[in-house]
């Protein structure tokens, strides 16, 4: 999921449908976008619906979005849980007025929390693990932003939150970073967004990432820098570096395409193999492509085309969904490939879906020899922590090995990067093993307490 926060900016709403749009990549499921007008007595408005930001707002939608405050937000939900009672940003009555809630993420210990909430009289709404944030809030006789404090520290997993009531906007990250969320300025605004390609879309200026543990509260007395917890151990997903962020998005101010095209030259270094053609797989490995190329001599080809009115294939929720997606969304290019010995690079094989599928196109498509490189290690742990991925039964890294896999998806050959060569290609060699990533898909290693029998699926 994407959310997208504005603070002190006569449009808000048109800020934030700019900024969402910016960040659809991150959900096409649904949007929402709330609004508090602080010129006619802090007043809450809000629209939400299911689809893409364009599809769901237009003109007179944001017209009557007034209001210089915001918080918003995109979805992509997982299996089940596909309606609109869970598009975001989650909406409630908190004492005499309004709370608002927008996360990207996953509460870990969500259901447990539930329970317990529900065999004490809470009646939930939704079935997004979102909502619990909001009970423990509002069920706490203390003040707001320490009502809020504790909640947060009940709370684990991976998320990013936008909070807001009538008066008050709480931007929180979790102990351990799991997702991005950075901080920039326009004018006197401030702005909140799960990555910066967002700013760059609205002209803000970058300020900084939002730190681990870190609460910002923001209220007519501008900005106060406070924190609920303590760093334990900083954690930010790898996927968000590998597959999910956009390449011009910075996290913790590396850039996502120079990364992406260092991981191409690891690869290279790592698995050469001769061939007349690098392509990558659009749109997120071609930053890899061109590095993979870039470092072996061997020419860069625009083997595959993406269609591009077709959404991310892993957003539809089922597998018959999936394969069908695959189909309509990428094409190869005959001209390219005939005759063609190729380098096929991927960001990640998750099911194998997607490569039997490529591989097969480049082959029909007359590449005489297809290899694949990939520029994660192999995916075998499932994450607890909002990045939409099967149990751990279809993952094909789990219960096979490489050679089994190269067989699997018809590849002349396959080879993954190792953990050392992607977390250098991320941040360098400074001798720090995991440079303050999650790297659990690939090493098992979670930084929280996880369930493997738990409900993983993100709610966000
Ligand atoms: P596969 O078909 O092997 O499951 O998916 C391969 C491609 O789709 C990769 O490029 C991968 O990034 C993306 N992908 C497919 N399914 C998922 C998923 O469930 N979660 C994530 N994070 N990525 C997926
Ligand atoms: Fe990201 Fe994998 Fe960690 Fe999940 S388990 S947060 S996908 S690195
Ligand atoms: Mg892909």
């Amino acid at each position: 999921c994407g959310v997208f926060g504005v603070f002190g900016h006569p449009d808000a709403a048109g800020l934030s449908y700019y900024g969402l749009h910016a960040l659809q990549h991150r959900g096409e499921e649904s949007s929402g976008i709330c609004t508090v007008d602080t010129a006619r007595g802090n007043a809450f408005n809000y629209h939400r619906g299911m689809g893409l930001v364009k599809e769901v707002f237009d003109k007179e939608k944001l017209d009557m979005l007034a209001g210089d405050r915001s918080i918003g937000h995109v979805r992509y939900s997982t299996s089940g849980a596909s309606q609109l009672a869970n598009a975001q940003p989650l909406i409630f009555r908190y004492r005499d007025g309004d709370l608002g809630v927008a996360t990207n993420g996953n509460i870990v210990n969500a259901p447990e929390i539930r329970r317990e909430l529900e065999m004490s009289g809470s009646i939930f709404q939704t079935s997004s693990d979102t909502e619990v944030i909001a009970h423990l809030i509002a069920r706490s006789p203390k003040d707001f932003v320490t009502a809020a404090k504790e909640a947060l520290q009940r709370i684990v997993g991976g998320f990013a939150f936008l909070i807001m009531t009538n008066d008050k906007l709480l931007v929180a990250s979790d102990p351990h970073g799991l997702r991005p969320l950075v901080m920039g300025r326009i004018g006197d605004a401030y702005v909140f967004s799960s990555e910066t390609c967002a700013f760059e879309t609205i002209g803000a200026e970058y300020v900084r990432d939002v730190q681990p543990g870190e609460l910002l509260i923001l209220d007519s007395t501008g900005m106060t820098e406070d924190r609920y917890a303590e760093i334990e151990r900083r954690a930010t997903c790898a996927m968000e570096y590998i597959y999910f962020a956009r390449p011009d998005s910075d996290i913790n101010t590396i850039n996502i395409h120079s990364a992406r095209k260092r991981m191409g030259q690891r690869l290279a270094i790592e698995s050469f193999v001769d061939a007349d053609i690098v392509t990558g797989v659009p749109d997120s490995s071609i930053s890899a492509a061109i590095g993979y190329a870039e470092q072996t001599g061997i020419p860069y080809e625009l083997g595959l085309i993406k269609n591009k009115y077709t959404g991310r294939t892993f957003i539809q929720p089922s597998q018959e969904l999936r394969e069908k997606g695959v189909k309509m969304k990428l094409s190869a290019v005959r001209k390219v490939v005939e005759g063609k010995r190729v380098v096929m690079i991927d960001d990640s094989i998750v099911r194998g879906t997607t490569s039997r599928r490529i591989v097969n196109l480049l082959r029909e498509a007359g590449a005489t020899e297809v290899h694949v490189r990939i520029t994660s290690p192999p995916f075998k742990n499932p994450c607890y922590y909002g990045i939409d991925t099967p149990d751990r039964k279809e993952l094909i890294a789990s219960f096979r090995t490489v050679e089994e896999i190269c067989k699997e998806i018809n590849a002349d050959s396959l080879s993954f990067l190792t953990d050392q060569g992607f977390v250098e290609s991320v941040g360098g060699n400074d001798g720090a093993y995991n440079r303050g990533m999650c790297l659990a898909c690939f090493d098992n290693d979670y930084p929280t307490v996880v369930d493997e029998e738990s409900d993983k699926s993100c709610s966000c």
